[in-house]
């Protein structure tokens, strides 16, 4: 009952490519997940998203490809792969995009605007793929073999954090989970906002690596004496590999 994490895209505001980001890559946010029970879960579409949209075919080997894309916010660093996403372009293959319901528009308008014609040569609904938006807010779901709450974090125009449990099937209990929080703002006197967090996050693993590069690449505020000690919180029990 394990969750399986590759690291395709870490870094915040925009691609870094270069000698100075050899180690975790240059490409901006975007995590494949598997599921305990093989469903593929994708948090964040940065341009980490291409690379896995090629690796996702070369496994498929013609199959179909579905899985869930769940992202934190709409922040262009975090949806500008979508469009050099490959298996979007193929008939057969579907995925359904989550995001925030509190943002100023709505996730489904976001994606597809950011494909109009006068910034990119393919429109949206030219894509042979089909997509189902989904929006949450501060809630719980439930799908195949694994359990989902998103949270709200601190950042401006709105971020969610998403907090991922295994399900056993007809177990009610919850078994092994990771927390995916991007970008996140915390202040001094955030007290209601850090409690709020330490409980989603608590007991967790999580991998210092993921800390270290999509926090603070993402969000140089985390220097904050508060956000430190969060940080430290979530990776008490650090894990050295990608498999909580
Ligand atoms: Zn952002």
């Amino acid at each position: 009952m394990s969750f399986r994490l590759r690291f395709w895209g870490t870094r915040g505001s925009i691609p870094t490519p270069g000698s100075a980001t050899v180690r975790y890559g240059g490409n901006t946010p975007s995590i494949e997940v598997r599921t305990p029970s093989g469903s593929l879960v994708v948090l964040d579409a940065g341009t980490g998203i291409r690379e896995l949209g090629r690796a996702l075919i070369a496994r498929a080997n013609g199959s179909p490809i579905t899985g869930d894309i769940f992202l934190t916010h709409a922040h262009w660093d975090h949806i500008q792969g979508i469009p050099f996403f490959a298996p979007a372009f193929q008939r057969g293959n579907r995925f359904t995009i989550w995001g925030a319901k509190s943002l100023a528009a709505s996730i489904r308008r976001v994606v597809r605007d950011q494909m109009s014609p006068v910034v990119f040569p393919v429109a949206f609904e030219e894509l042979a793929a089909t997509f189902d938006f989904r929006e949450l807010s501060d809630e719980r779901h439930n799908s195949d073999g694994f359990d989902v709450r998103a949270f709200a974090v601190r950042h401006p125009g709105g971020a969610l954090g998403y907090r991922f449990a295994a399900r056993e099937p007809g177990e009610a209990q919850l078994g092994t989970a990771f927390v995916y929080i991007s970008d996140n703002e915390l202040r001094a006197g955030d007290a209601s906002v850090s409690t709020g967090l330490m409980n989603h996050t608590r007991p967790v693993n999580v991998s210092p690596g993921y800390a270290s590069t999509v926090n603070a690449a993402a969000c140089p505020t985390l220097t904050a004496p508060m956000s430190r000690s969060l940080i430290s919180a979530i990776t008490h029990k650090s894990v050295g590999s990608l498999i909580v």
